[in-house]
């Protein structure tokens, strides 16, 4: 019977703890619609203030950075992009000897912080002071500098800014390009494959391969700049993901990348940031991605997708909420983080064999680097990087400890056993009293409860 009263105990207990069983805190958490997160633009940018704000960055920076605007039609449906070129050893036209990164900030419009990250990864690079403060070391800073000189930067700070607008107008679920495609559904590899929980309002791949003006654009774009790291940076959850998102697996040959997201995991996060491939981790197949085709492909050896934020626990219709970060704080520190992530790996770099020789003919030939060398150009060859204080793993839920090693929780005699008995019973009425009450006060039929558990088993479309 102490058994029992265990069981009824845990089972409580989990139904309180978040982690993989807070489908019931999503259920509690339905809120009325109109206190939906709305966007505060005190703390975002417009899609007009953030365009404005890449082109004076770049403007004050005219010897490291470099501003094109590209655009592609479609039967009258046209995508504008801004590209940021940013060298910070000084613009050049030769990028053959250059480590080469190519970041896309804002695939999908309602992932506002994506944008927000990539507008502030601009404002840093053009100062050597600030990636040192962002860095947080400045040994660190000093040596992430001189690896700065050997990399070379494209960057889209908004993909998708027609779907943006749509946003802003008020449609915050909205994810699609500005008629309605998925731009990350839309590239050749595996295209058009449906799973049994497609849903078209999020996955929409196009009328075939490339038909959207936005993939054209980036096809184009990465096909000409030959990155060895390509950097799609979504919102939905916190995640680093290595291909394939197409099936359930780490493909072999990106073994290499996943070591290196695995250090910046273990320097960086909690157990909360989920790492490997994307078809496994995120719950879901995705079909036609970005990230498969760049890795499949055009053989980009470093191929991720990094989901910056995602508020698991909030409603699914609350869609600003669930992918943006709330507060200022909350913005503050997920931008802080993950500028702190990307300038990890770019000190991991030189540890990946696709890239390692750059860095390497960096201390062998530093006097011909064509960069103003700063008197510290005393680069090591092998690059040993100073490990940040690793994030201490999550604990193991005391209950489940206490349970499992306490067998003075069964009963010795016939007493203890109707003790344990009567515990049993009330932990089990008291449970039920709270599933009467959940469902009372938030008013979700046990229909809504198995679909909001879906949902979560599932995850956000991110
Ligand atoms: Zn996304």
């Amino acid at each position: 019977m102490g058994g029992v009263a265990a069981a009824g105990w845990l089972v409580l207990f989990l139904l309180l703890q978040e982690g993989p069983l807070a489908f019931s805190s999503r259920a509690l958490l339905r809120l009325n619609p109109k206190d939906y997160a709305k966007p505060d633009y005190t703390l975002y940018h417009q899609k007009s203030s953030i365009l404005q704000a890449v082109q004076d960055t770049v403007n004050a920076n005219p010897r490291t950075m470099k501003l094109e605007t590209v655009q592609e039609e479609d039967k009258k449906y046209t995508s504008t992009m801004q590209v940021v070129t940013v060298e910070p050893a000084g613009l050049s036209s030769d990028h053959a000897s250059k480590a080469r990164i190519f970041i896309d900030y804002g695939e999908h419009a309602r992932e506002f912080i994506s944008a927000e990250l990539g507008l502030r990864l601009l404002q840093v690079l053009a100062d050597p002071a600030a990636v040192i403060k962002a860095v947080g070391d400045e040994q660190r800073g000093q040596h992430l500098i001189t690896l700065l000189d050997r990399v070379v930067f494209t960057i889209l700070p908004m993909e998708n800014a027609n779907g943006r607008d749509t946003v802003e107008r008020g449609q915050l679920c909205e994810r699609k390009n500005g008629r309605g495609v998925d731009t990350n559904r839309n590239w050749s590899v595996d295209w058009g494959k449906k799973e049994k929980d497609y849903s078209a309002a999020e996955e929409n791949p196009g009328t075939g391969p490339f038909s959207e003006p936005e993939t054209q654009l980036v096809l184009e774009l990465v096909r000409a700049f030959q990155p060895h790291v390509w950097l799609n940076v979504h919102s939905g959850m916190e995640a680093m993901f290595v291909p394939w998102d197409h099936q359930s697996k780490v493909a072999p040959e990106a073994s290499e990348a996943l070591k290196i997201i695995q250090t910046i995991k273990r320097d960086l996060f909690t157990s909360k940031c989920v790492v490997g491939s994307g078809g496994k981790s995120v719950g879901y197949l995705a079909h036609g991605t970005a990230t498969d085709y760049m890795f499949q492909e055009l053989k980009v050896p470093l191929s991720y997708t990094w989901e910056i934020y995602g508020d698991l626990k909030a409603d699914s219709n609350d869609c600003f909420r669930m992918f943006n970060p709330i507060g200022r704080k909350e913005v503050e520190a997920t931008i802080e983080l993950w500028l702190k992530a990307t300038f990890r790996l770019i000190e991991l770099l030189p540890s990946h064999p696709a890239v390692s020789s750059i860095f390497q003919s960096h201390s062998s030939s530093s006097s011909d680097s064509g960069r103003n060398g700063s008197g510290s150009s005393s680069s090591s060859q092998s690059v040993s990087i100073p490990s940040v204080q690793a994030a201490p793993f999550a604990a193991v839920p005391p209950l489940a400890t206490e349970i499992s090693s306490s067998s003075a929780m069964y009963p010795s005699n016939s007493a203890q056993a109707w003790k344990y008995a009567f515990l049993g019973c009330a932990g089990m009425g008291m449970l039920g009293f709270l599933v009467v009450r959940v469902f009372k006060r938030t008013g979700p039929s046990p229909r809504g409860l198995v679909k909001s558990l879906e949902e979560s088993k599932r995850g956000a479309w991110v």
